[in-house]
């Protein structure tokens, strides 16, 4: 059955992206099928995917209008070696057109249906809010990947999140899980990364995934490239790592099946 993963967290600047953009190529890299929607007004995936969001004649925003299919607005990152659904300032304006139709919440995971069979992954990069482009990702989703940074305040948010997946599994998406919390830019040398880590791990055990992104720049500088890290330096220890988190994911799911 085709994982669908919400990477998904409120806050701004945690990692959201350059998870969504290396996941996708290391999951491509070990053969998975995988579509990368990017749900998103700042286009960040769509860019650091090597697809310019400046040239394209439809994204994301015709597909939650209901103009357009995913399979008439999808593109290949050829950079990456897996299939896009693009965004860009388009889907700024979404939200309100939005709010005037019935299920609004779910018309991306409608809109999906067509194309499950032809994927093993979808993850879906959501913005940095609670809006009804996120509650879009939650409702299409199965699982949420919530990458985070460890540090002071990241606890609060994820209060916040956790309590709107709680009520988006309540009211609309019964099977929504947590798929995991993922530990980006982390530097083992600061003590207080250290011990948000540590009480990350007491309260949500093993939903904490093993695999811990390390601050790199290669990750940093590989979207002005256009490339996912692991084609812009396939060593860097930012590659590695969305590497082993793939192999995770990838191992979790066997389990399961
Ligand atoms: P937004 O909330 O704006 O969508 P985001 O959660 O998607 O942000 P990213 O865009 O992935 O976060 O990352 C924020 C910034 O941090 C970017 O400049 C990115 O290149 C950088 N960055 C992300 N992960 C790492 C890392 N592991 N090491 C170094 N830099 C990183
Ligand atoms: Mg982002």
């Amino acid at each position: 059955m085709t994982k669908i993963l919400a990477v998904t967290n409120q806050k701004g600047g945690v990692g959201k992206t350059t998870t969504s953009i290396n996941l996708a190529a290391s999951l491509a890299k070990v053969k998975q099928r995988v579509l990368l929607i990017d749900l998103d007004p700042q286009g960040n995936a769509t860019m650091g995917s090597g697809v310019d969001k400046r040239n394209l004649a439809a994204t994301v925003y015709h597909v939650l209008l209901g103009s357009k299919s995913i399979i008439e607005v999808c593109v290949r990152a050829e950079a990456g070696k897996y299939d896009v659904v693009p965004a860009n300032r388009d889907l700024a304006g979404a939200e309100i057109e939005l709010i005037q139709l019935d299920n609004r919440e779910t018309i991306l995971k409608r809109a999906l249906e067509p194309v499950l069979a032809n994927y093993d992954y979808i993850l879906i990069d959501c913005p940095p809010a609670l809006n009804l482009l996120t509650l879009n990702g939650l409702c299409a989703a199965r699982t949420v990947m919530i990458p985070m940074q460890c540090e002071y305040y990241a606890l609060e948010g994820l209060s916040d999140l956790v309590n709107t997946i709680r009520r988006v599994r309540n009211n609309l998406n019964p099977n929504l899980e947590i798929e995991g919390l993922l530990r980006t830019m982390f530097d083992p040398r600061n003590t207080l990364a250290q011990q948000v880590s540590d009480q990350l791990q007491q309260h949500f055990g093993n939903k904490v995934y093993q695999t811990v992104i390390p601050r790199n720049v290669r990750l940093a500088e590989a979207p002005s490239y256009g490339l996912p890290a692991l084609y812009h330096d396939s060593l860097s220890k930012g590659t590695l790592a969305y590497l082993a988190l793939a192999d995770e994911l990838l191992s979790k799911a066997e389990q399961i099946a």
